[in-house]
């Protein structure tokens, strides 16, 4: 059986493209010597992937930042405000995926967002009706080449012209229509100018072909690749497909003339169903993808070639799930982790092997093979992973475990009360300025440098000093500043049975920003209280409220890479009765006001929305409410949220039955706030008042502007005024000056 990759991560083993471009960015490094960096990057794992005996191995899966900006480039959609700058092909790709200030001009980058259901970030191609759609990179041929030169045949990957067309911004008046026939032309130029060069087969990634698609999207996509098909020159065509199952178009797709499918046996639930019942071509191979590509633990051999040998199709290449961008390089880099944990845990490069292995007794007696029989034993239990008390508490969860009393409106109506709060209450998110000092007190602790001790009381002076400037500045409700924590879901993790962490397994987020997720590894607890030390102490610099500052259970799970051998669910109520110790320990510490991030809810939203409910915020909101039930009811349970972005999901929003919201709204068009009317949204609210992304100070005037807008849709007393997100990126000047507007703007509002 033959094996094939989608795609393999490109940051470098030890993240050599993030430090090679820092220093572009900076000047210390030249185009060539960026370039050179790269493409030793894609030597090295073009020859990893040939080396492990891969058959299909992608080219052009690299990128300096995202292929979604390669492809906009590659098609020379650049918005003229990037071009106008007149700088370097690659400097004015730079532009627009981070910004440019400087001599040359000033311009924002290109909007970001999530990549699907992954914590992956692309950049937004925006299509105006300037934008002269024309093959004019030459990206997916070089790096063919390249690859072909040091002895690699590859399939040339690309985003495909349906998923690009539905990812794009079209800022003009032009539509999708408008435009699809031009770009399918220039696909069919590629097509045939990567054939003219050699390549055999051409992958055309369409993950968008897992969402909810209409009769309008079924027929766009045949518009698209009929002609594609038509013209291929002799190159086979992989159509490949990931992050679900396709089954709004499925039955449409293999009536087309592609060579190969490309399909997802493991997020695709239904992808197997399809296949019996709609059948599958005998003209066509398929690529199965089953060795996750978003997961970091071994495959279990035996569902692998179960669901190989029931496939039913004669035809099979064994493939990633998706590109192995989503998962770390190698454990090999893993030094402090026991074999005990590692043999459970397979990165890019064990994934490999894994292909290999399966591939090579697939089809065979394999039960009794050494390969199956070695994998076989790591599924037999794991060390430590298992804590019968968790199980026990999880089991017995009732149904009054979810639910706070007394309801909403009458806690409203004693924490008013007891919380003494002036009208319009102002407050912060909870980070104030991670400044050098703070980082590199964590940092020395954390090597051994500096003794607990000293960590501890360097914190506190910190907590101290922010306790003071916000009674200075005047806000209501004061927070302790986080200056404990690096990150709000690592800090957690750490302090939590269950959970194990790498050194160097770093995953691409955006850009040169990589991410190092811990994995749960087996039943989670809290070791002892968390928090409660700094919120007690801040609590006793100042007779004002202060707020203590968690991390939820979902976007913990979130962040983390999860467990396969129990559900998400399961995991979740775990994590969940762990910070509900916390939240309980706060309260009898005196600590009446929480809050319980929840970052990252609305981000895991599946793509399909007819799974919106079923397969996610029934249990993940309910979680929430696990979380927080049990206080009493003059104790006030904030939470806040990042992206402003549920306004189709309010009701479950509501239903988390926090006391207050806080989410971001500057940035967005405060079009939520007609929704949190239309749906009568019980909740208090913050809608961030400021922009925290930028170190712009906002005046008093836009505050009081923003303010207004809102006292329009929500009522007075339901009213918080608030940044949009932490300060924890901010510098100190800044934060001071745009707090102090804040506090200004609510007096003058409640005046
Ligand atoms: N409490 C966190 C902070 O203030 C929240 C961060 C976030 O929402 N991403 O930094
Ligand atoms: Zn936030």
């Amino acid at each position: 059986m033959k094996t094939s990759v989608i795609g393999y991560p490109r940051i470098g083993k030890d993240r050599e493209l993030k430090f090679a471009s820092e220093k572009f960015f900076k000047g210390e490094l030249d185009e060539a010597g960026l370039l050179a960096a790269a493409k030793k990057i894609r030597e090295e794992d073009l020859l990893a992937q040939k080396n492990a005996g891969i058959s299909y191995i992608s080219s052009n899966d690299f990128s300096f930042y995202d292929n979604v900006l390669d492809t906009a480039f590659l098609f020379n959609v650049i918005p003229q405000r990037y071009k106008a700058l007149g700088l370097s092909e690659l400097e004015t790709y730079f532009a627009a995926a981070r910004g440019y200030q400087g001599d040359k001009g000033n311009v924002k980058a290109l909007a970001m967002k999530k990549w699907f259901n992954t914590n992956y970030h692309y950049l937004v191609p925006e299509i105006d009706d300037d934008t002269v759609i024309t093959l004019t990179g030459t990206k997916p041929v070089d790096e063919y080449l390249e690859a072909r030169q040091i002895g690699v045949e590859t399939k040339p990957a690309l985003i495909g012209p349906f998923t690009f067309l539905k990812l794009a911004r079209f800022t003009g008046s032009k539509k999708i229509a408008d435009v699809s026939s031009k770009l399918t032309e220039e696909y069919i130029k590629l097509v045939s100018v990567l054939a003219s060069k050699g390549a055999e087969l051409i992958e055309f990634d369409e993950p968008s072909l897992v969402k909810d698609l209409d009769a309008e999207d079924i027929a766009l996509f045949k518009n698209i690749y009929s002609p594609i098909l038509e013209n291929k020159k002799g190159v086979k065509i992989l159509l490949q497909t990931y992050f679900g199952d396709i089954r709004d178009i499925y039955a449409e797709v293999i009536k087309l003339d592609f060579d190969a499918i490309g399909l997802d046996f493991l997020e695709g639930r239904k992808t197997a169903e399809l296949i019996k019942t709609n059948g599958f071509p005998k003209d066509k191979t398929l690529f199965a993808g089953l060795v996750n590509g978003k997961n970091i633990w071994r495959n279990d051999y035996r569902k692998t070639l179960a669901a190989l040998d029931e496939i039913g199709v004669s035809d099979v290449v064994l493939g990633t799930s998706c590109s192995l961008l989503h998962v770390p390089y190698t454990l090999a880099s893993e030094t402090k982790l026991s074999e005990d944990y590692k043999k459970h845990f397979a990165f890019a490069e064990e994934k490999l092997t894994e292909l290999s292995e399966i591939a090579s007794i697939s089809g065979t007696d394999y039960a009794n093979s050494e390969i199956f029989k070695n994998n076989q034993k790591l599924f037999e239990g794991r060390k430590d992973s298992e804590d019968k008390d968790v199980q026990a508490k999880v089991a017995a969860i009732t149904d009054a475990d979810y639910v706070r009393l007394p309801a909403f409106a009458e806690r409203e109506k004693i924490q008013k009360e007891i919380l003494g709060l002036p009208l319009f209450p102002t407050t912060t998110i909870g980070s104030f300025p991670q400044t050098q000092d703070v980082r590199k007190n964590r940092q020395e602790f954390k090597k051994g440098l500096k003794s607990k001790e000293e960590y501890v009381e360097f914190n506190k002076k910190k907590i101290a000093e922010c306790i003071k400037l916000q009674e200075e500045i005047g806000l209501d409700v004061l927070v302790h500043g986080e200056f404990e924590r690096n990150d709000m879901v690592e800090y957690f993790g750490e302090n939590l049975n269950g959970y194990v962490f790498t050194e160097k397994a770093w995953v691409q987020s955006y850009g040169t920003r990589n991410v190092k997720p811990p994995i749960i590894w087996g039943d989670v607890s809290r070791k002892g209280a968390i928090t409660v030390e700094w919120s007690k102490f801040a609590k006793s610099c100042t007779n004002k409220p202060v707020k203590g500052m968690l991390t939820g259970p979902v976007t913990i799970l979130n962040w983390s890479f999860p467990r396969e051998d129990i559900s998400i669910k399961e995991s979740i109520l775990q994590i969940a009765l762990a910070i509900r110790d916390e939240v309980l320990d706060l309260e009898a510490n005196g600590i009446n006001i929480i809050q319980i991030d929840e970052a990252a809810l609305r981000e895991k939203l599946p793509l399909r929305k007819s799974d919106w409910y079923s397969e996610y915020l029934d249990f993940a909101i309910p979680a929430f409410r696990l979380v927080h039930s049990k206080v009493k009811p003059e104790t006030q349970i904030h939470t806040h949220m990042c992206y402003s972005e549920f306004t189709d999901i309010i009701p479950a929003i509501d239903a988390m039955d926090a006391d207050v919201i806080t989410f971001e709204a500057s940035r967005s068009d405060l079009l939520i706030l007609d929704s949190l009317k239309a749906n009568n949204f019980k909740t208090e609210v913050g809608p961030g008042v400021y922009d925290i992304h930028s170190p712009r100070v906002p005046s008093v005037e836009e505050i009081v502007t923003a303010l207004t807008k809102m006292r329009a849709k929500i009522e007075d007393s339901k009213l918080w005024v608030n940044p949009d997100c932490g300060l924890k990126t901010r510098g100190n000047e800044e934060t001071v000056k745009s707090l102090t507007n804040l506090v200004a703007a609510a007096k003058q509002i409640r005046g």
